[in-house]
């Protein structure tokens, strides 16, 4: 099973960017914080726990999931970030290490309608 789909089953996003400090707000059904990209902020980052813990920037189309947000907004590196999942939510590290993750950000869409986020920034 690919570590992508391991991190939006098992991964619970608002739980994990509560713990980084982003405000998460109820609405209606979705969770929506500010865009906690610097040059963004704006108030519509939308979390969709329900559907595969993915998030969503209305405001700068920054999208992803739990991993994406540990290298790109917290700065941890792909493995570190792996690391932290799995001591965090107690996922196998071996079940989290099963591909390279830019390749998998490409490779890996199914289940997931939102395009993988395309961000190199750290690479
Ligand atoms: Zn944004």
């Amino acid at each position: 099973m690919c570590h992508r789909k391991v991190i939006r089953d098992r991964v619970n996003l608002v739980e994990l960017l509560l713990q980084f400090g982003i405000d998460i707000d109820l609405f209606y059904d979705c969770y929506v914080a500010y865009c906690p990209l610097p040059e963004c902020g704006a108030p519509l980052f939308v979390v969709d726990p329900e559907y595969g813990n993915t998030f969503l920037c209305f405001g700068c189309g920054f999208q992803g999931d739990g991993l994406d947000f540990l290298t790109d907004i917290v700065g941890l590196s792909c493995g570190d970030a792996l690391e932290f999942l799995s001591e965090e939510f107690g996922i196998p590290i071996e079940e989290l290490r099963g591909n390279v993750c830019w390749e998998a950000r490409v490779a890996d869409t199914g289940h997931w309608e939102w395009e993988p986020a395309i961000k190199m920034k750290h690479r």
